[in-house]
């Protein structure tokens, strides 16, 4: 007997065991058996023509008829759904005819199922490959709106929060004025609240700068104004406004008289000086009291390199990348203390965000190198910055990227 005589006989039997086999539940059992049936017929066809093409049309439908749960799941797949059909079909066939004649059947049927599973194999992979390439995109898109809404957000908030700031400040000023010609003794009792408005309003002003200048990154509108500048005099003038922080954490800062510190550069000072200030403070508040920061540098072929050393908590490999996104900070917010330079004093998380900004937008290159973070052992941070040595201001505004400056390099060097 052949394999069409065969299946003619197993029908009914066949499409009974199929469904129970196929169906968890009623209501899918009724829409699974049109889809067996066709199924079937296509079996007998194959079985008639000895030529399994015949199974394509329904595999590919049930594949790319997959919903995305169907997808997703490892437990459900049109494989998976072919290999238990064999089984039930060797199965109805071995309860209607003799053992011999089933083996002898059983040969060219897995002759047909191993091209359905070879086909449904490849067409398996190619939708889950779709599925999720197209979860992908759906994430990436997600992702942009997120980043897009967290900008707009920031850039909103720092426009707003600009107004009221500025009138707090006015009248804390007009108030000190007044002051001056009043009471001694109203004066005397003012002057501690006073003192505390200016000092809250200081830490806002900070934050709001912080906020206006990322707002400036993200849409692009960061204007550099290139002049000479030499980095030692930049560190001078650093070393004397963190003077009076640094003597109250008892750390010691020295500053390198390192090549190219009094090498003439072209940059924006004040952004630059914001670069290394944001270090110096970071490198401050993760140092425990005690401890030593150190600036030095050395010249490349067209670039001066600034270390920034400290002998703090150190930084995870895992979050050396991290710390350079907006509000990219470290730890539990809750856990931080407050203040600009306390010891783990935690900011918004923002001026590496800002540093590498504005270091890119010279043409140069920021990142960090720490062999960990351990607040017993404390390994320490160096802070990488790379700039370009610039004999006259750039005429593309300093938006050409280090990679381009380091492959000139290399090409001319060959
Ligand atoms: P924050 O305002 O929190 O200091 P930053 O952008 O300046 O924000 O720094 C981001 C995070 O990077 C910090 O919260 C801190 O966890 C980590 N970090 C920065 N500088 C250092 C450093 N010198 N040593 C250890 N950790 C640092």
């Amino acid at each position: 007997m052949n394999v069409a005589e065969m299946l003619a006989v197993v029908h009914d039997d066949w499409m009974e065991a199929a469904l129970e086999g196929l169906s968890q539940t009623v209501a899918t059992r009724e829409g699974l058996r049109p889809q067996l049936e066709r199924f079937f017929e296509l079996l007998q066809q194959t079985a008639a023509s000895h030529d399994a093409v015949w199974m394509d049309s329904v595999i590919y439908l049930w594949v790319w008829s997959q919903t995305s749960t169907d997808l997703d799941s490892e437990h459900t797949s049109v494989v998976g759904v072919l290999q238990r059909l064999l089984g039930i079909t060797l199965q109805v066939a071995a309860r209607h005819f003799p053992p011999e004649e089933v083996l002898g059947a059983a040969e060219e049927l897995l002759q047909y199922w191993s091209h359905m599973l070879e086909y449904a194999t490849e067409q398996e992979i190619r939708a889950r490959l779709d599925h999720t390439t197209a979860e992908l995109e759906r994430a990436q898109r997600e992702l942009e709106r997120l980043d897009k809404s967290k900008s707009d957000f920031i850039s909103v908030a720092a426009h707003e929060l600009k107004t009221p700031l500025t009138l707090v400040e006015g009248y804390a000023a007009m108030l000190r004025d007044t002051l001056t010609s009043a009471d001694k003794g109203v004066a005397l009792q003012a002057q501690p609240f006073l003192e505390g408005i200016f000092r809250g309003s200081k830490r806002i002003r900070a934050i709001v700068d912080d906020l206006v200048d990322v707002s400036l990154l993200d849409n692009d509108m960061l204007k550099l104004s290139f002049q000479p500048l030499w980095l030692g005099q930049i560190f001078r003038s650093l070393a004397d406004e963190l003077a009076p922080v640094l003597a109250e954490r008892r750390l010691t800062l020295k500053i390198h008289h390192f090549p190219g510190s009094d090498r003439v550069l072209f940059g924006d000072v004040e952004r630059l000086q914001q670069v290394f200030r944001n270090l110096l403070t970071n490198a401050i508040k993760y140092t425990p009291d005690g401890g030593k920061i150190t600036v030095d540098g050395r010249l490349l072929e067209g670039f001066v390199e600034v270390l920034v050393m400290d002998t703090g908590i150190g930084i995870d490999p895992a979050d050396q990348r991290i710390i350079f996104d907006k509000f990219g900070r470290l730890g539990n917010p809750l856990t931080h203390s407050s203040g600009k330079t306390r010891f783990k004093g935690g900011g918004p998380g923002l001026g590496l965000a800002i540093a590498k900004g504005i270091v890119e937008a010279h043409g140069g290159s920021i990142w960090v190198e720490s062999p960990g973070y351990d607040e017993e052992k404390c390994p320490g941070s160096t802070f990488h910055v790379l700039l370009p040595l610039r004999e006259a201001p750039p005429e593309d505004g300093g938006k050409e990227s280090i990679f381009a400056k380091l492959a000139a390099y290399i090409k001319k060097g060959e």
